[in-house]
């Protein structure tokens, strides 16, 4: 690291103790920044980075509801408000007994670079609980969002904060969301909150955008190798909505996914994953990936606990999408991914490679596209409905997934050439941190110290 940044990240760890997921963080980025403050030292100068790993509010509140046995349960709620130098914040909102404020941290902080890269006028934000919604009733989940919200709703808005889903947060948490919003306002405020229902102020295209725009941002990356997804064999880790949607879409354009996962185990299925079925199980049902294999019968092999990147060590895989959850991807996964010819790694889910798994696939010249590029279509997509609930329009699929291609064509742009400006073609690591960080920096010096 610039010796420059060096105690700027020292202070972070000290002040942020224990928050290891934020710590990670804020190193990819600080890591990227080193050549940025010696081109431009005004950033320096005003603190920016001192500024920027800062959040600028942290919500933290006590949920109280009621399960199906009368029995009266607690679970903690945050939204951090991390930038909004672009735009009023947005990020989505994670649902899982992990969660905790170094988890919404490093989501917020990766978020407001994700944000800038779109071009988008969003700032960066993230929210959740470690409410488990896994095994819960849909009453239970009903009560528990209603009783979140009633908290939440004081510190949201249309030009606020305006929150999403993510892990554990789907369609249905989002109607119960909004609909205490509605209730306890008294206000039909389409864009406080995205990934409505189509129906009632959702965008076509929101749920399938950030799957999609995996697919889009990896087969931008494979075409500068004068490659595309036609005839590609892909691993894509996870079986909820970002996976089940990069998979529609790998398979849209010709190439075949031949396993997923979920996380009690993996689903090998030579012949191409049956995504309707997958649908049905994983969308309808609420069921787990050990019924795919059930169902599917012979031609699908199920491994309890196993590891989707080890199958590339008995066949030939060209693409990987981890699209399940933060490090999920270790130095080991790929040195077995790089070791056996992968061509591409395109992340869509947020962090899911360790920074050794990402040395490992710089070293190997493997194309890596990380997550704050990678998944940004499903930010952007949400950013398309804000658009939309302001103009109370709605567009069709077929425009929408289009505006879509073409962000992630920017998105892409964006960070090769800043990458190129930098003396690293082809690091989009470095070329997305940069992209990201310059366009906020630029905003944050022109309001002065705030
Ligand atoms: P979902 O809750 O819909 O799905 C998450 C999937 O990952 C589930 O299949 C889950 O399995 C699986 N999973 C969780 N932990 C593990 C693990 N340790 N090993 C293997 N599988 C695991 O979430 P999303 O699809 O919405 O989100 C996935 C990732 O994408 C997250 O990192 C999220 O932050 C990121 N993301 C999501 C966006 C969105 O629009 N939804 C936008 C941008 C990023 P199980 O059911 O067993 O828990």
């Amino acid at each position: 690291m610039d010796p420059r940044i060096q105690p700027i990240f020292d202070e972070v760890l000290r002040r942020n103790a224990g928050e290891v997921e934020f710590h990670q963080a804020v190193l990819e980025v600080f890591e990227s920044l080193g050549r940025v403050i010696a081109k431009h030292p005004q950033y320096a100068e005003v603190s920016i980075l001192e500024r920027i790993c800062e959040p600028e509010r942290q919500i933290i509140f006590r949920v109280p509801w009621v399960d199906d046995a009368g029995r009266v349960q607690i679970n903690r709620g945050f939204r951090v408000e991390f930038n909004s130098a672009l735009g009023p914040y947005k990020g989505g909102l994670r649902f899982h007994p992990s969660v905790y404020l170094g988890t919404i941290k490093f989501l917020g902080f990766e978020q407001l670079f994700k944000n800038a890269l779109t071009g988008m006028p969003i700032g960066g934000g993230k929210g959740g609980s470690d409410f488990d919604p896994k095994g819960k009733s849909t009453g239970e989940v009903m009560r528990f969002c209603q009783s979140f919200m009633t908290e939440l709703y004081r510190h949201i808005g249309e030009y606020t904060d305006v929150p999403a889903g993510d892990i554990g947060v789907g369609g249905r948490e989002i109607g119960y969301l909004f609909g205490q919003y509605k209730r306890i306002t008294n206000r039909y405020e389409s864009a406080v909150l995205t990934g409505k229902g189509v129906g009632w102020g959702g965008s076509l295209v929101r749920t399938e955008a950030t799957g999609y725009g995996t697919a889009f941002f990896a087969d931008e990356m494979l075409k500068t190798r004068s490659e595309s997804f036609e005839g590609k064999r892909v691993l894509v880790s996870g079986s909820g909505n970002v996976a089940i949607y990069a998979i529609e879409k790998v398979h849209q354009l010709g190439g075949v996914v031949v396993a997923c996962s979920d996380s009690s185990g993996v689903v090998y299925d030579d012949s191409g994953v049956d995504l309707e079925l997958l649908r049905q199980i994983k969308e309808v049902e609420r069921g787990r990936l050990a019924d795919y294999a059930e169902r599917r019968g012979s031609s699908s092999d199920y491994r309890a606990g196993g590891n989707i990147w080890s199958i590339s060590a008995a066949t030939r895989i060209d693409v990987a999408l981890p699209c399940a959850t933060q490090n999920e991807l270790d130095e080991t996964d790929a040195r077995v991914l790089a070791d056996n010819g992968v061509l591409a790694v395109a992340e869509g889910a947020n962090m899911p490679s360790t920074p050794e798994a990402v040395r490992v696939f710089s070293e190997a010249s493997v194309l890596f596209g990380p997550g704050k590029a990678v998944n940004a279509g499903g930010v952007a997509t949400s950013a398309l409905e804000m658009q939309q609930n302001a103009s109370r329009d709605s567009w069709s699929f077929d425009n929408t997934e289009q505006r879509l291609v073409e962000i992630m064509r920017g998105i892409h742009e964006r960070c090769a050439t800043t990458a190129e400006e930098y003396g690293e073609p082809g690091n989009y690591v470095l070329g997305a941190n940069i992209a990201g960080f310059t366009r906020v920096a630029d905003a944050m010096l022109a309001f002065g110290v705030v």
